[in-house]
């Protein structure tokens, strides 16, 4: 089998609930804190590891005690973590949340994850048929020197559009699979798909990001499923009928489950039904990294 190549974030988020949010410059007391693995990238190495694939993520940690216990926490969910970096000049990268009424604030801080250079993803030694993937929460010259080496040795790139910012058009150049939802699509493509059902505009926005011949671009649609363009031609899978409880890290579950399946010979139409399985399983669990399914649990619902 193929290998998986995560090069990405890796942050804690530290959620504070309350029973309402703090008004500027005013203090409220909160009813608990919790910890939770986070970042896309770890998250999308996790739901690979998981789902069966060999997994090497490439980061960086902050010298601190929540860089000790991600790397305790990544390690045990099968992912290698030789090209994962400490570093004493920042701390891990950490996001702070507070949930009050239903609704959410977040600050992140990148840390680490902003010190993620061109040397970090330099020493990983790719095969043909691995799969490199990485998303915009490390820095844009990474993600470039990672996919022109993953691309010179023969491997396939899955670029997450995730967060939407603006990139030069050569990154698309090194891309062989772009993935993103659709609000992201909507930022890029400059089109309000918000309250649309319809898949027609859903490819006319993709096909107008011209990412090039032979590109494949897939857009996930939440509980509607996803929408892919293979040839240019729209091929759509519908979502599955769940009950979602946190659908947080529902994209990084799906993004890890493609790379997996393509890790191990799989069509890229039957990667991504599979991923849009294993994603709708992560949903109806909460939390991010945690809620991603194990092969064994996709198995048992495809049986
Ligand atoms: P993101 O987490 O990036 O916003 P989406 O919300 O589009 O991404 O979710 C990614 C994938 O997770 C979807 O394409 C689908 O396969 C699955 N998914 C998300 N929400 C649901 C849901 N409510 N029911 C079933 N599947 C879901």
């Amino acid at each position: 089998m193929s290998r998986v190549f995560v090069a990405g974030s890796i942050n804690m988020d530290v959620v504070a609930t309350a029973d309402r949010h703090p008004r500027l410059g005013e203090t409220v007391a909160g009813r608990e804190v919790l910890y939770f693995p986070g970042g896309k990238g770890a998250n999308q190495a996790v739901s690979a590891a998981k789902l069966g694939a060999p997994t090497t993520l490439i980061g960086r940690l902050g010298a601190d005690a929540f860089g000790k216990q991600l790397k305790a926490y990544l390690g045990a969910q099968g992912v290698d973590l030789s090209f994962v970096q400490k570093t004493e000049e920042a701390h891990t990268g950490t996001a702070i949340i507070t949930v009050a009424d239903a609704d959410n604030t977040i600050v992140v801080v990148p840390g680490a994850n902003a010190l993620v250079g061109v040397d970090d993803v330099a020493a990983p030694i790719f095969a043909k048929g691995d799969i490199a993937v990485s998303q915009f929460e490390i820095p844009l010259p990474a993600i470039s020197a990672f996919f022109q080496r993953a691309r010179a040795a023969g491997a396939t790139t899955i670029l997450n559009l995730a967060p939407a910012i603006e990139f030069g058009r050569e990154l698309l150049d090194l891309v062989d699979i772009l993935i993103l939802n659709e609000s992201e699509l909507g930022l890029l493509a400059k089109r309000d798909l918000h309250d649309t059902d319809d898949h027609a505009r859903f490819t006319e926005a993709a096909r107008s990001l011209q990412t090039g011949r032979g590109k494949i671009i897939c857009v996930t649609l939440g509980k509607r499923g996803v929408l892919a363009l293979v040839n240019n031609e729209p091929l759509i899978i519908h979502g599955e009928s769940v009950k979602a409880v946190d659908t947080t890290g529902a994209g990084d579950c799906f993004v890890g489950a493609v790379a997996a399946q393509l890790a191990s010979g799989k069509t890229i139409a039957d990667a991504l039904t599979y991923a849009n399985i294993a994603a709708s399983i992560s949903v109806q669990r909460m939390g991010a990294a945690p809620s991603m399914p194990t092969m064994e649990e996709v198995s048992a619902f495809l049986r």
